[in-house]
């Protein structure tokens, strides 16, 4: 297949590209420094430099917890923006097959765990990234819209909480567990006894290893032909305690955890319903927490310089 990658270069396209090449497709990997996906006339021009069939689309702004409750009109703007004209211009250039990201936070806060995929706007998400939640589950309305009056084999998939190499470390955009690592891993390093972790501890997630998020698009992309998206997740709930105990012992930070309950929790507990993952495309996570926080450990450690901090 010849597949267009948008966000190729971000953090689960970095995992994504090398299988999809190993794979045997033929990939067109672009970033924003190719076009201004918010920009109509470039999206117009990257459709009719490369007129794909097939499009993984993964470009989108994403954040931690702080990141959203801070810069609310950022995520709404840029994700309903870039994806109005994207999916337009997608749909005018004959594009086929499509494959969409969005997140697991776009479930209501109320859902009951595990969370199934047809909870998706039975409520409202967590306000504290209700802004973000709900552009990218707009975002998922308008692939099901084009596929609805148009036909095309548009479809989403919903990671759950992931992590690995090339994500976010930043000490105020990150998700939890690059967060983590940053602060375990510096006050080690500066020989600090006292590090603050967010909240109260007691949220629990489903976290997932950015190379087993890659392989369960691999295998959407063969898969996956429903307008109902598919949890790819773990399956697992962990609490942001048993995560902080993890983190710690792989880092090797050996002083006190002080838990800052001024720092919002967020969802109160996001486990997800695997079974059509695991029936309909027939595929499993592989990456357990602790071997995956210890990949992203090292590789935070090595890539030190292409690490976004
Ligand atoms: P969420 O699933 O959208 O809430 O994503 P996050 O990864 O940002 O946060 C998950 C949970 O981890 C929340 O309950 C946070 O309060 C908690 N948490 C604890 N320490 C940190 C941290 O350093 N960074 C982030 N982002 N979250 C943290």
């Amino acid at each position: 297949m010849e597949i267009l990658v948008t966000g190729a270069t971000g953090f689960i396209g970095h995992a994504l590209v090398p299988k999809l090449k190993t794979a045997g497709h033929k990939v067109t990997a672009l970033s924003s420094m190719d076009y201004d996906l918010l920009e109509q006339s470039e999206v117009r021009k990257l459709f009719r430099d490369h007129s794909p069939s097939t499009v993984i689309h993964l470009a989108a702004k994403v954040g931690g917890i702080m990141a959203n409750k801070n810069y609310p009109a950022d995520f709404i703007y840029t994700n309903l923006a870039m994806n109005t004209c994207f999916l337009e211009e997608a749909r005018k250039a004959g594009t086929k097959r499509l494959i969409y990201t969005f997140c697991g936070c776009s479930f209501g806060k109320d859902s009951p765990n595990p969370i199934k995929e047809e909870y998706l706007f039975k409520g409202l998400p967590d306000e504290n990234a209700m802004f973000y939640s709900l552009s990218k589950a707009a975002n998922h309305l308008q692939v099901a819209a084009y596929r609805r009056q148009y036909g095309v084999d548009w479809v989403s998939v919903i990671p759950g909480n992931a992590y690995g190499p090339h994500d976010n470390f930043s000490d105020k955009n990150s998700h939890v567990i690059p967060g983590l690592i940053r602060r375990f891993h510096f006050a080690k390093e500066k020989g600090d006894n006292r590090i603050e972790v967010w909240g109260t501890g007691s949220p629990v997630r489903d976290f997932i290893y950015v190379d087993d998020v890659a392989d369960g698009i691999v295998a959407a992309l063969e898969k996956h032909h429903e307008e109902l998206p598919i949890n790819i997740s773990s399956g697992k709930g962990v609490s942001i305690k048993e995560l902080v105990d993890t983190v710690r012992k792989v880092v090797g930070f050996e002083g006190e955890i002080a838990w800052d309950r001024t720092k919002p929790d967020g969802h109160a507990s996001k486990i997800f319903d695997v079974s059509r993952m695991r029936d309909m495309l027939g595929f499993e996570p592989k990456v357990d927490l602790e071997a995956g926080i210890r990949k992203t450990y090292d590789w935070f450690v090595n890539h030190r310089d292409q690490t976004r901090l």
